[in-house]
């Protein structure tokens, strides 16, 4: 099957870090169909030779293991085209089309790495080009839109020239090994389906949580903020896939319809509610691995007086027979303590202490997302000690943990997010790509937070660079009687 992979915003940032390098692995393991000619399109100035010269400079930035040795990279860039365009100029897009018509491949993928004001214009004009046929995919990036107004613009935009089922929304968290196995353990074992509901689990913590301050992305983060770039999308898809009813099949549709439900069964809220429950924050200057680090304000980018959030802690619930009354907690910013990204599924204690066991002690389900990618189980066991005058009339139980690391088990060479996402593309699986309605629907529940925000003199509540954020999140979820899985 031979494709056509039209990367626009082919020297961007995103491109550079994420695509190309993800594109180059899948060519590498020898997944990359046979047959596919990359096109990146921007305004720069360059022939192919450029275009070429230019990735193969900038993979220098990438991990040593994932670099191409010179040969790799010769045969790689063979399939690297470079077209100059200017995506707001329609008479451009004829010159695309001639270029494609050209060589007539079976699959045109149109990847839209650019900035989203671009994207109705984009649609707009692939559609006048003739360039909306059967056989072609629109992949989108994330931001898409602001608020839900905006993100209908856009998904309408994008509706009126292809299909549903042509449209490929990238949340990349989708594509992480471990949600992947998420749902294989969910679904493909019967051992924690009993167990996955309000009578056996007691919380449930998704924390997605960054080193980095804004890099040189403050002016875009400025005006986004963590509740836009995190919540919204990512943290509330792992939402999903853990939240999620067991779907009638693996097909997209199928697995989209319970992400849905979950996310129309979230709670609403109310004044009550978004006063106690939503925490946010803003990095003040402090030190990372002891090195001192500037505030958000003073970051390269970033308004001076900026009341935008660097970090979110919130408490939200599901509201079905499955959940009801269980806590969902999710916290995700920047310059935090750690990089770190994981689920934590919390079991109630068990109901009768017959053991001598760690006060609060529980067993729990830890998700890791980032940096590692696996799972560990924690139990509590007696340990080996059988020296008679030491043996206690009633055992103790210390916490010991089964750790499934899947690096370790299946090779650290497994497909990367980005690399198993721009596969599906190409063969035009849906299944770790979100529909429009789901985003609708988070965008719908977020949406009461921004305005209570915009009406909230108070502003973010400042935290030193370097610690898990406002000592509010951690007041937040004591009311409840439990604590971050760091803290406890
Ligand atoms: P970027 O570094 O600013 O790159 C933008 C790219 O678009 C450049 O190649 C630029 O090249 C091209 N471009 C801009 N205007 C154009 C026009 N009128 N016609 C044709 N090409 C044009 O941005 P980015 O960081 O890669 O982000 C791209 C998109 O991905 C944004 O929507 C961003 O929010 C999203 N995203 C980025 C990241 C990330 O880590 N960077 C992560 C997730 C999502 P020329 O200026 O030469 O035209």
């Amino acid at each position: 099957m031979s494709f056509d992979l039209v990367l626009f915003g082919g020297t961007g940032d995103l491109a550079w870090r994420k695509i190309m390098p993800a594109l180059f692995q899948a060519f590498r393991h020898g997944t990359l169909p046979p047959g596919g000619r990359i096109i990146g399109v921007a305004r720069d100035d360059l022939d192919n030779d450029r275009y070429r010269a230019l990735i193969h400079k900038r993979f220098d930035d990438v991990e040593l293991a994932k670099r191409p040795s010179p040969e790799e990279f010769d045969r790689f860039a063979a399939l690297l085209h470079f077209l100059r365009m200017d995506l707001s100029r329609p008479q451009d897009y004829a010159r695309l089309a001639d270029m494609l018509h050209e060589r007539g491949a079976d699959t045109v993928i149109m990847y839209l790495a650019t900035a989203p004001a671009l994207f109705t214009t984009a649609c707009e004009q692939l559609a006048v080009a003739g360039l909306n046929t059967a056989n072609t995919r629109i992949v989108l990036e994330k931001p898409l839109g602001h608020d839900l107004a905006s993100n209908r613009a856009i998904n309408d935009s994008v509706r009126r020239v292809l299909s549903e089922k042509q449209i490929f929304r990238i949340d990349h968290y989708l594509g992480k090994p471990s949600v992947q196995n998420l749902f294989a353990l969910r679904f493909g074992n019967s051992l924690f389906e009993p167990l996955w509901r309000r009578e056996t689990i007691a919380n449930i913590q998704i924390t997605i949580a960054e080193e980095l301050g804004v890099e040189k992305r403050g002016a875009f983060y400025d005006s986004t903020g963590a509740l836009r770039d995190m919540v919204q999308n990512h943290a509330l898809q792992l939402l999903c896939a853990i939240g999620m009813e067991p779907p009638i099949n693996a097909h997209a549709d199928a697995i989209r319809d319970e992400k849905l439900k979950v996310l129309r069964s979230l709670t609403p809220w109310t004044p009550a509610t978004l006063a106690q429950h939503v925490i946010r924050g803003q990095y003040a200057a402090g030190s990372m691995a002891g090195a001192p680090v500037p505030a958000y304000r003073d970051e390269p980018g970033v308004d001076p007086g900026s009341g935008t959030e660097t970090f979110v802690a919130l408490r939200a619930e599901i509201a079905n027979w499955r959940w009801a009354g269980v806590p969902f907690y999710i916290r995700t910013g920047k310059r935090l303590a750690g990089r770190d990204a994981r689920i934590v599924v919390n079991f109630r204690p068990a109901p009768h202490a017959i053991f001598n066991a760690p006060a609060g002690a529980a067993n729990k389900l830890v998700i890791n997302l980032q940096p590692r990618d696996g799972l560990e189980l924690h139990l509590l066991a007696q340990g080996q000690d059988n020296r008679q005058s030491s043996r206690p009339s009633n055992p103790t139980l210390a916490p010991v943990q089964l750790d499934l690391d899947f690096d370790k088990r299946f090779g650290s060479e497994r497909v990367g997010a980005y690399e198993r996402l721009l596969l599906d593309v190409i063969d035009g699986r849906l299944n770790l790509f979100v529909r429009s309605d789901e985003q609708e629907e988070a965008w719908r529940w977020v949406e009461p937070i921004m305005e209570y925000w915009r009406g909230d003199p108070v502003g973010p509540r400042p935290y030193v660079a370097g610690t898990w954020g406002p000592s509010a999140s951690s007041a937040m979820i004591a009311r409840d009687g439990f604590c971050w899985s760091e803290e406890c």
